[in-house]
């Protein structure tokens, strides 16, 4: 699996493209922003984008979705609960100053343990709700364990759930009990700021150290 991480966006969401090297199928997690710039990545490299996986539907992971599927026709896949948040995309956007194009449907709802195939890479869908209703995190078991966090786990910290619909009970056990499940050496990427992982957060994150 060949992975590229880098921030997009006013809030700096941590955008990834996971792509298959023998038939150069892609994902993009979390396209929250700046979409020309991971079209143009993709499109140099010759990949052929499948997926647009989102964590979740705060705007900041979601912003980018419609015109990177309107050029490739990538699947739009969310989990069902945060189907509300994302079809409210501009009234999100209102409360932080910003405006953003309608959403288009979601193509794809993932369900919890699912698997998605990405050419010969497979992605299982890990349901973590807390910081959203839906927040789902990504993980994949090739040569490394790689846990795409999205806002529920982060390098010393967790998700904020004083948003809509975000609940502190939930958040840690969806933590405890499903993300501190994988294996330790597991590398999380986070939905903002610094890579950790699973290993370091289980000793050392304040909120959930155990
Ligand atoms: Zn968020
Ligand atoms: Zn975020």
């Amino acid at each position: 699996m060949l992975l590229a991480t880098f921030p997009v966006g006013q809030l700096q969401c941590n955008c990834s493209i996971i792509v298959c090297p023998e038939t150069k199928e892609a994902a993009v997690i979390d396209p929250g922003g700046d979409p020309q710039e991971i079209i143009d990545r993709c499109e140099k490299e010759g990949y052929k984008i499948k997926y647009l996986l989102h964590t979740h539907a705060h705007f900041d992971h979601i912003a980018g979705a419609r015109a990177v599927k309107e050029k490739t026709g990538a699947k739009i896949c969310l989990h069902k609960e945060d189907e509300w948040l994302y079809n409210n995309l501009n009234k999100q956007g209102m409360m932080f100053g910003f405006r953003f194009d309608e959403p288009v449907p979601i193509d794809h709802y993932l369900q919890d343990e699912e698997e998605l195939k990405v050419g010969n890479v497979k992605a299982k869908v890990i349901f973590t709700p807390g910081h959203t209703p839906g927040s789902s995190c990504f993980s994949m078991q090739e040569k490394d364990s790689v846990l795409f966090a999205g806002d529920t786990l982060f390098h010393g910290s967790i998700g904020r759930t004083d948003l809509w619909g975000g609940s502190f009970e939930q958040i840690i056990k969806s933590i405890k009990g499903r993300l501190f499940e994988l294996d330790d050496s597991t590398e999380v990427i986070a939905g903002h700021g610094p890579n950790t992982s699973i290993w370091n957060e289980r000793r050392e994150n304040p909120f959930v150290a155990e």
